[in-house]
C-alpha cells in the first residue's frame, strides 16, 4: 500500500468537508457524494510527487509493450466507464467546489467522454520517391505532468487522460486544490478501466493533497517529459517560466458580437444559453455582448424571454460591491469576490434583495462600453451588454477586451462580410458564428471536443497529437514499389 496514512486522507476529509456546503440554495439532486479518497497504489493516487510520478513512469513502459488494438481497447474503457459515472462525478464536483450546475456539469463529462479524440487521430504519414519511402509516426512524450481547474474539474482530466494516453504517454495530475474528491475519484475510475481490459495500473496518477508547491515540484521534476497546464494566468505564466514544454491552456474573456442583421431572437436564446452554461465558469462561456444600437433593445428583450434578468441601474449599482473585492477603473480588470463565482443567477440576484426563481439562468446588465463588468473575467452568470454606434466598433472593442488571449468569441450576423472581417480582427483559437460559444466545444456544434483550449502556445483544442512527437524513420532507395 502507497500513499497516504489514514490520518492524512482523515485530515483532507475533514478539510475539504469544511468547505462543502457553503454554496446557497442551488437545486441539486437529493442523494449526497460519496467521499472517499483513494490511496492504494492501483488507483493512481500517492502522496508525493515522486511517488505518483515513478508509478506513471512503470506505466508508460507498460504501455509501450502493449500493441496499438490494446491501447485503443484501453481508450473505449475510459469512455465507457466515464459514462456511467459522468452524473455521479456531476455531483461530486459541484458539491466539492460549490460552483455551476449539476446537469451542465453532467453534459461536459459526457462530452469529453464521446468526442475527445482517441488513437484514430494518430494517422502516420509516408512519402515515397526514387530515393526510398519515409515514413513520419506520432510517439509519446513519455510521463506528462498535467495541472487542472477547479471550473471543469471531472471532465478536464476525463478529457487529458483520453488524450495523453491515446497518444501513449501516462500522465501525473496534480489538481486544484479545491476539487480534490471528485478528481481523485475520477482517476481511480480511469484506473479501473484500464485494468479491465488489461492495460496498466497507474497510467493516469495524481497527488492526493496537491499544492502550489507540489504543481511547481511537478513543474521541474525531471521525470517529467511534458507539461500541460489548463488554468488562469499564474499557472500558464508558471509552465512557461520552467524550462519544460508547456502545452498552456490558459484565460478568456470571451466576447460577442450582436448586429442588425442578425436574428435577434435566436440570438438571445444563445447567449442566455451559452452565457448561462455552467453558470459561466467554463472558459469558452460568452463574458461580454456588443450590441449594434438599434438592436440593442430587442436583443435585451429576447435575453429576457429566455431567461435572463436584466437589472436597472440601481440595481446594478447594488450588484457591483457583491461582485468585485476592488474595482480598479474604467476599462481595467477588477479583483472579484470569489465567493460568488458559478453560483445560480437566482442565488446572486437574491444577495441584492431580488427574489427570482430558477427559471432565470443569467442576470444581464446594459452597461456603457469602459464598465469593468466588460473587462473582467468573473466567472459568475452576470453578463454586461453593450451598445455601440455601429458594427466596426464593437468588433473593434471586442478585440480589446479579449485583450489578446486568442481564446474564444462569437457573432451573430447575416452579413457575410462582417463575419469574415471579425473572424480575422478576432484571431482566436475558437470563433462562433450564430450559436452559443460551447457549440464550438463540440457541443450543438461539428467537430471534436477538448477542455484544454491552448492558445498561448498555439494547440487550439488540444488533441493527441498535441501530446505527441513527431519520429520519421527513412528506408532509403527501397520499397517505392510503383
Ligand atoms: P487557477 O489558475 O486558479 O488554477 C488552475 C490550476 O493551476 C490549479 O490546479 C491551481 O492549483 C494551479 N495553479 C494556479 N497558480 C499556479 C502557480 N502559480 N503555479 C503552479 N500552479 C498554479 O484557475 P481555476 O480557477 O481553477 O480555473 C479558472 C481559470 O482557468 C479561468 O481563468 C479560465 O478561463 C481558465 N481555464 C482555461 C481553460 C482553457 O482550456 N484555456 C479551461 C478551463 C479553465
Amino acid at each position: 500500500m502507497a500513499g497516504l496514512t489514514n490520518e492524512q486522507v482523515d485530515l483532507i476529509a475533514r478539510q475539504l468537508a469544511g468547505r462543502l456546503g457553503g454554496g446557497g440554495a442551488v437545486t441539486e439532486p437529493a442523494t449526497a457524494a460519496p467521499r472517499t479518497v483513494f490511496v492504494t497504489s492501483n488507483e493512481g493516487v500517492y502522496a508525493t510527487v515522486d511517488e505518483c510520478v515513478a508509478a506513471a513512469r512503470q506505466a508508460f513502459l507498460d504501455l509501450q509493450d502493449l500493441s496499438l488494438a490494446k491501447r485503443t481497447e484501453i481508450i473505449a474503457a475510459f469512455r465507457s466507464t466515464m459514462l456511467r459515472e459522468a452524473e455521479d462525478l456531476a455531483r461530486q464536483a459541484r458539491e466539492e467546489t460549490g460552483m455551476g450546475r449539476f446537469e451542465h456539469k453532467v453534459i461536459k463529462n459526457r462530452l469529453v467522454a464521446e468526442k475527445t479524440p482517441g488513437t484514430e487521430i494518430l494517422q502516420p504519414r509516408t512519402t515515397t520517391g526514387d530515393n526510398g519511402l519515409t515514413l513520419m509516426e506520432w510517439a509519446p512524450f513519455g510521463v506528462i505532468g498535467a495541472i487542472t481547474p477547479t471550473t471543469n474539474p471531472t471532465s478536464t482530466i476525463i478529457c487529458n487522460a483520453i488524450g495523453m494516453i491515446a497518444a501513449g504517454n501516462s500522465v501525473v495530475f496534480n489538481v486544484h486544490p479545491g476539487a480534490v474528491l471528485c478528481s481523485m475519484n475520477t482517476v481511480r475510475h480511469l484506473n479501473a478501466a484500464s485494468i479491465s481490459v488489461g492495460g496498466p495500473a497507474n497510467l493516469v496518477t495524481a497527488v492526493a493533497g496537491p499544492t502550489i508547491a507540489s504543481a511547481t515540484e511537478l513543474m521541474h521534476h525531471d521525470g517529467i517529459n511534458l507539461l500541460v497546464v489548463t488554468g488562469g494566468p499564474g499557472v500558464v505564466k508558471a509552465a512557461m517560466k520552467s524550462g519544460k514544454r508547456a502545452v498552456s491552456a490558459g484565460p478568456g474573456n470571451p466576447p460577442v458580437v450582436v448586429d442588425d442583421t442578425a436574428d435577434l431572437q435566436k440570438a438571445g436564446r444563445d447567449i442566455v444559453h451559452g452565457a448561462g452554461f455552467d453558470n459561466n465558469v467554463i472558459c469558452v462561456d460568452e463574458k461580454e455582448v456588443f450590441v449594434t444600437a438599434g438592436s440593442g433593445k430587442k436583443l435585451l428583450e429576447s435575453m429576457r424571454a429566455s431567461g435572463a434578468y436584466v437589472l436597472s441601474d440601481t440595481e446594478l449599482r447594488r450588484l457591483e460591491p457583491l461582485i468585485f473585492d476592488e474595482i480598479r477603473g474604467p476599462r481595467t480588470h477588477g479583483v472579484i469576490n470569489k465567493k460568488w463565482v458559478g453560483k445560480n443567477a437566482d442565488v446572486i440576484l437574491s444577495q441584492i434583495g431580488i427574489q427570482a426563481g430558477p427559471e432565470v439562468t443569467l442576470v444581464v446588465a446594459d452597461v456603457p462600453e469602459d464598465h469593468p463588468l466588460v473587462w473582467s473575467e468573473q466567472l459568475m452568470p452576470v453578463l454586461p451588454v453593450v451598445k455601440v454606434s455601429h458594427v466596426a466598433r464593437g468588433i473593434n472593442l471586442a478585440r480589446e477586451a479579449e485583450y489578446g488571449f486568442g481564446h474564444s468569441a462569437s457573432m451573430h450576423s447575416h452579413d457575410i462580410e462582417q463575419l469574415s472581417r471579425m473572424a480575422r480582427v478576432i484571431n482566436t483559437s475558437i470563433f462562433v458564428k450564430n450559436g452559443p460559444i460551447v457549440a464550438g466545444l463540440g457541443a450543438g456544434g461539428e467537430g471534436y471536443t477538448s477542455f484544454t483550449i491552448a492558445s498561448p502556445t498555439g494547440e487550439g483544442l488540444t488533441t493527441p497529437l498535441s501530446f505527441s512527437r513527431q519520429r520519421r524513420c527513412v528506408m532509403v532507395d527501397h520499397f517505392r514499389i510503383v
